[in-house]
């Protein structure tokens, strides 16, 4: 480690570090540069080219091709304003070894006269095919005088990301100013990766990784760098994964100087519900569930991340949680993503407690008037102390009494963000609530270990005896008539169906519409199936109503669009047909399919899709039909949609990586997560720096 930490020279480093030290730079272009994240010359540096181009050799006209970006020299043979459909100035050059057309539209007459023949020009542009051989189309070109000096560019031209105000030229400039500090010593960076490491690893100097990313010699594989595989990059890359793995477990640090109510874990709630069950626990949940009541314990905020395959019984997890929390006096939330799920979660716990005398509050955002006011005003004197709801719960101003619980359910879709700004909910001064956030759709090992660092992880691995795995099959569309034959079969032995709906279009009424169609279809096929529909823009009672039939096995097929994904939880159907499988995604699926094999019985999925297939909509039907472990599914997906997609947006939103790549780095995960343990234990000075230097201020994880 060789970090020059003295107070004098990281006095020296702060104020030479100042942008506005950079010539070109005051307070105008100093403001626009912090939309690029850019505040202090070191943050130039870290703000690297997207891709490059040769401006480093003079290429022959003969050997152009056509989509190189290259660098010409060669003389005007002739240039003249065209009036075809649209107004154009040609130019055609030659070098000897060849001809090329310059085209350009916008142009005036004043730059066509000082196109003569015979004078030299040096031209930049893209290669493109023409109809009369190859043409650039706007170049960008400068007039070569007979004595001109060989003046092509000594290192491969860096492309920068822009914002408004500050261009490319601009960047160029900033980060050739910057780099100069850095070669004379002005300005240094602090080299915070171990020797071991980088020495194993064969990595340069930070110093050196910088350089040459910004201006990489003539010749160096250009590709290779935009892929990102390159030693110099992998360099950088583990040190933003470092810098973020950081301060997800700084935030985790700084969470747990915080407060949280100490639960214990035997109290007459608990132990009641547990006898009265009407399963035995499997050996899966049973740990979880001790370990969750360990965490309980303490007085220090529980952050923990349940993973659990579909069905694989969480919800038994979370009531245990939260009935700690009320035997001790305090109260517990549950919040899930949708009105279903939320509803569904509601009847599973009074189902449960009611023999308790226990009473589960409920509140969505579609609770109002009223019935609104008498729930709002229970939690807030604590009359509630159990409350089931949606997100709404936390979007508004709810206030709780004494929360010492959050759950939320199916909480894949939300980022860091959102973690933290729940966490902050149930805040009173130094005290913070418990938080168990459980996810159906398993997340990728690598993923859990950079965008939840923060959480501690538990796994729900096995799942309740008597669950035999769905066999799927999948096929055409053209095959349809078979399908409808196994839904006749299947409902007459007795067994119910999901028939699930998904459209091209992408708009709720079209879809709820296409499912009301089929609805109509199948019951005309099969008169003596009784066919339920369910989808969006049913009002909930409408929706309930037909749920509670068909979960009452009054219906024996439930048309229904994909809001049906999560929860639904009715053992007795052991068929799914999912109508144009080929437009879901891999968790999508793995989810809907997720709804039958819940009872004794063989369940099976048919995935119909419009031919013909995508290569990646071949893999994932294929993904489906090989496995249904979850977590082999949620790796696939991640190799097929990368790591974005897999967290959704918002949270790629929030990991705002420069230069690593969730997937193409992940080999380095655990070599990062090992050296960030070692630097918060031996040398804590190095994870501010780390943090700052990677992330920039609006993105970092404060815990707000
Ligand atoms: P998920 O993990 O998908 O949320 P649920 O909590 O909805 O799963 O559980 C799925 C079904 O399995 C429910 O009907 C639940 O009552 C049942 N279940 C949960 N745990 C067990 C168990 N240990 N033995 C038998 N059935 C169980
Ligand atoms: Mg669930």
């Amino acid at each position: 480690m060789t970090s020059t930490g003295t107070q004098s020279s990281q006095q020296a480093t702060r104020t030479s570090n100042d942008i506005t030290r950079l010539k070109g730079v005051g307070p105008r272009i100093a403001s626009k540069l912090e939309k690029l994240g850019i505040q202090t010359i070191q943050d130039v540096l870290f703000h690297l080219p997207l891709r490059y181009e040769d401006r480093t050799r003079v290429v022959p006209l003969g050997t152009l091709r056509p989509g190189m970006q290259a660098v010409v020299e060669a003389e005007v043979d002739l240039a003249e304003i065209s009036f075809g459909r649209r107004r154009m100035l040609l130019c055609r050059i030659s070098d000897g070894t060849g001809s090329l057309l310059l085209r350009f539209f916008h142009f005036s007459t004043a730059q066509k006269s000082q196109l003569q023949r015979g004078t030299r020009l040096r031209c930049f542009g893209e290669v493109r095919p023409g109809k009369k051989g190859l043409e650039m189309i706007h170049p960008e070109y400068t007039y070569v005088s007979d004595q001109a000096v060989n003046d092509v560019e000594q290192t491969l031209t860096p492309i920068y990301p822009t914002t408004e105000g500050v261009h490319q030229l601009k960047l160029r400039d900033l980060s050739e100013q910057a780099l100069a500090l850095l070669a004379t010593g002005q300005l240094s960076l602090d080299e915070w990766l171990p020797e071991q490491l980088t020495d194993k690893m064969n990595w340069p100097s930070l110093q050196q990784a910088i350089t040459t990313l910004h201006r990489p010699p003539p010749g160096m594989d250009t590709d290779g760098l935009i892929e990102g595989r390159h030693p110099l990059q992998q360099r950088l890359a583990f040190e933003e994964l470092l810098a973020h793995h950081l301060s997800l477990r700084q935030l985790r640090h700084r969470v747990r100087h915080f407060h949280a109510p100490a639960l214990p874990d035997d109290g007459f709630f608990s132990k009641q519900f547990r006898q009265g069950l009407p399963f035995t626990l499997t050996g899966a949940q049973q740990q979880v569930i001790s370990r969750i009541l360990e965490d309980l314990g303490q007085d220090i905020p529980m952050m923990r991340l349940l993973q659990g395959d579909v069905g694989s019984g969480k919800t038994v997890v979370a009531a245990c949680a939260m009935l700690a929390a009320v035997d001790a006096g305090y109260q517990a939330v549950l919040m899930a993503p949708t009105e279903i799920l939320a509803e569904q979660h509601l009847k599973t716990f009074q189902a449960w407690l009611d023999g308790l005398g226990l009473e589960v509050a409920w509140l969505s955002g579609k609770t109002k008037g009223k019935a609104r006011t008498a729930v709002l005003e229970q939690i807030a004197n604590g009359q509630a102390q159990l409350v089931v709801g949606t997100h709404a719960l936390f979007q508004q101003q709810v206030d709780f009494h004494n929360l010492a619980l959050v759950v939320v359910d199916e909480q894949h879709r939300f980022g860091v963000h959102q973690r933290l700004s729940l966490r902050e909910k149930g805040q009173r001064g130094e005290r913070r609530p418990h938080q168990l956030i459980m996810t159906a759709t398993p997340i990728p090992r690598t993923l859990t270990m950079t965008a939840y660092a923060d959480l501690d992880c538990s796994v729900i691995d096995e799942l309740p005896p008597g669950r035999t795995p769905v066999q799927t099959v999948v096929l055409p569309e053209s095959r349809r008539a078979e399908v409808v034959e196994r839904v006749h079969n299947a409902c007459a032995r007795g067994s119910q169906v999901y028939w699930v709906c998904t459209l091209i279009e992408e708009s709720e009424a079209l879809q709820c519409q296409a499912a009301a169609d089929t609805a109509e279809l199948l019951h005309q096929a099969l008169p003596r199936v009784r066919v339920g529909l369910v989808h969006g823009r049913l009002k909930p009672a409408e929706k309930e109503q037909v749920m509670a039939r068909f979960k009452a096995a009054e219906l024996d097929l439930l048309v229904a669009t994909t809001v049906i994904e999560v929860g639904v939880d009715v053992p007795n159907a052991s068929l799914m047909v999912i109508e144009n499988a080929e437009r879901l995604g891999l968790s999508q699926l793995h989810q809907l399919r997720g709804r039958v094999g819940r009872g004794s019985r063989q369940s099976h999925c048919v995935m119909m899709y419009r031919a013909p297939l995508s290569t990646p909509a071949r893999a994932r039907l294929a993904a489906m039909r090989e496995t249904s472990d979850g977590f082999v599914i949620a790796q696939r997906d991640l190799e097929l949609r990368g790591p974005g997609e897999v967290l959704g947006t918002r949270q790629t939103g929030d990991m705002n990586l420069r230069i690593a790549d969730l997937l193409r780095d992940q080999a380095l995960l655990p070599a990062v997560q090992q050296l960030a343990e070692q630097l918060l234990q031996q040398h804590p000075q190095a994870v501010d720096p780390l943090i700052r230097r990677w992330l920039a201020t609006g993105t970092r994880y404060v815990d707000v």
